[in-house]
């Protein structure tokens, strides 16, 4: 029996029930599912009452497994690879893929839906067209990214998404330089992830500024040189990562820009707000660049397996961002939790 978390009508909270996949088609594969990480993606898409997908839904996006079947033209991987599951994968088609920028895609790929309930037929919609909390999924193959078989896979499902965000800002969104000046606002799992990327990226002074002292003692263990409380000021920063949802962040980021910097909204925002800047003072004078991130802009089939080598190396610390692992029977609570955040992430091992 296959079973998936489904999420399957506003206001009734997700169940465990048994699912159907079909098989895959061409350019599609399917994955045994062996660790999927608990993001608040899901969380939002549980609390926004669907966030305009289509009922019902199949919950998860962070998942990492073993390839079972490949369908018609699949060459890239084969039954018995360890992968990871990229919900950020370029189109190769859209204005933004055609003119070399398949960073900025804006038009995702996805495969078909293969997978449906037992208890009425009805397809599944999964989330960021992955799914993720289900023994096993069937995706576009493009999306399957092979990895190291070294890699731990409660470590590799953190790549699909929360980790690869932060670190991605860091390294592709807005590349940080060697010797560079970088604070990171918010030392949750996305930011700690930014922090983690700009220590790879050779970054000279990383400044992490939460309001936890928790967090920001994990800030310094992780790679920050210097951790301070929200509020506190902090200037002359070549880059400033806002990694809380809230505009402030951004706005503290602009103002501690040094001449010539940057700052980078890497959280997802709250609709209908505005930015607080003094457009001469904060932008101008300073030759300020205000930039976002959606995901850390990766290129999966060539970002991810990078990630993974470096966290092989020892220069990037999978490992401290796995902060406890659960059933997927335990995954409702799990998202529930997420109110209360405590550790860094929590991981189910199917
Ligand atoms: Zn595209
Ligand atoms: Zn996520």
């Amino acid at each position: 029996m296959t079973r998936g978390l489904v999420y399957a009508e506003p206001g009734v909270a997700p169940q465990l029930e048994e699912i159907l996949l079909e098989d895959p088609g061409p350019n599609e594969v399917r994955v045994r599912v062996e660790a999927c990480g608990v993001c608040h993606t899901d969380l939002h898409v549980i609390e926004s009452g669907g966030w305009h997908m289509r009922f019902p839904i199949l919950l998860g996006h962070e998942a990492a497994g073993v390839v079972e079947a490949v369908g018609e033209a699949v060459t890239h991987v084969a039954p018995g690879d360890n992968v990871v599951i990229a919900w950020h994968v370029p189109c190769g088609e859209c204005r933004n893929c055609v003119r070399g920028d398949a960073r900025r895609c804006a038009n995702y790929l996805r495969g078909a839906r293969r997978m449906r309930r037992v208890v009425d037929g009805a397809q599944l919609s999964p989330v960021l067209r992955t799914g993720g909390f289900a023994d096993a999924l069937v995706v576009h193959a493009a999306c399957a990214v092979k990895l190291p078989a070294e890699l731990p896979f409660e470590q590799a499902c953190l790549l699909a998404c929360g980790f690869s965000t932060g670190a991605g800002a860091a390294l592709w969104s807005t590349p940080v330089q060697p010797g560079s000046s970088v604070a990171v606002i918010g030392c949750g799992g996305v930011g700690l992830a930014v922090i983690q990327g700009a220590r790879l990226a050779g970054a000279e002074r990383i400044v992490g500024v939460d309001t936890v002292t928790e967090r920001l003692e994990l800030a310094l263990e992780l790679g920050a040189t210097e951790a301070v409380e929200a509020g506190a000021e902090v200037r002359e920063i070549d880059f400033a990562f806002s990694a809380i949802g809230a505009p402030a962040g951004l706005v503290d980021a602009v103002r501690m820009l040094a001449y010539g910097g940057t700052a980078c909204l890497v959280g997802v925002p709250p609709s209908g707000r505005t930015l607080d800047l003094d457009v001469e003072m904060d932008l101008f004078a300073k030759h300020a660049t205000i930039a976002v991130t959606h995901g850390g802009d990766i290129v999966p089939q060539q970002d991810l397996p990078f990630l993974a080598n470096a966290a092989l190396e020892g220069k990037l610390d999978l490992q401290r961002f796995v902060t406890s692992t659960i059933s997927l029977e335990d995954v409702p609570d799990a998202l529930d939790a997420l109110h209360t955040p405590t550790g860094v992430r929590t991981v189910a091992l199917l």
